[in-house]
């Protein structure tokens, strides 16, 4: 799948973080979207939105051989997920920890997953792990003019 370039030309570090179907159902969409507006990212997209089968597959792509493979699908696509974009310098990285480990019940107190979470086959969130993959996996859930253009009132305060 062709990066749709046309969405990120930002020059500026890009995330893809969804919220699972668990973290939906759950109740938890707004506790976990505030931990990444609190840091003081920039969210630049945004939608509640039901994944269908191939999509799930094409953003898991590099698990297709794993055992959990179809059970992942399964969860994927069990309910639906919100999907955003967020920016900054390091957003990548930085979105990662703030998750915690893939293992909730490794995940350190203080992230995402170690505060909300029990099991890796339901632990509410996705974030990407490569800015490449950010472009990428931004590309795949999102379409053209779904990202917003905005500058926030808050950067000067953020960053020197
Ligand atoms: N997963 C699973 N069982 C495993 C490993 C992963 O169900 O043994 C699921 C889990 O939802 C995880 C996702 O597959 O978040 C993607 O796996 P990855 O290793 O990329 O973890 P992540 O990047 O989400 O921490
Ligand atoms: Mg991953």
């Amino acid at each position: 799948q062709k990066c749709a370039c046309f969405l990120v030309a930002s020059e500026v570090e890009q995330t893809y973080i969804m919220i699972k179907p668990d973290g939906v159902q759950r109740g938890l969409v707004g506790e976990i979207i505030s931990r990444f507006e609190k840091k003081g990212f920039l969210l630049k997209g945004l939608k509640l939105f039901q994944c269908p089968k191939d999509l799930a597959q094409e953003h898991y792509k590099d698990l297709k051989e794993r055992p959990f493979f179809p059970n992942l699908i399964d969860y994927i696509t069990s309910g639906p997920v919100v999907c955003m974009a967020w920016e900054g310098d390091g957003v990548v990285a930085s979105a990662r920890k703030l998750i915690g480990a893939t293992n909730p019940l490794q995940a350190e107190p203080g992230t995402i997953r170690g505060d909300l979470a029990v099991q890796t086959g339901r632990n509410v969130v996705h974030g990407s792990d490569s800015p490449d993959n950010g472009k990428r996996e931004i590309g795949l859930w999102f379409k053209e003019g779904e990202l917003a253009q905005w500058e926030s009132v808050q950067t000067p305060w953020l960053i020197e």
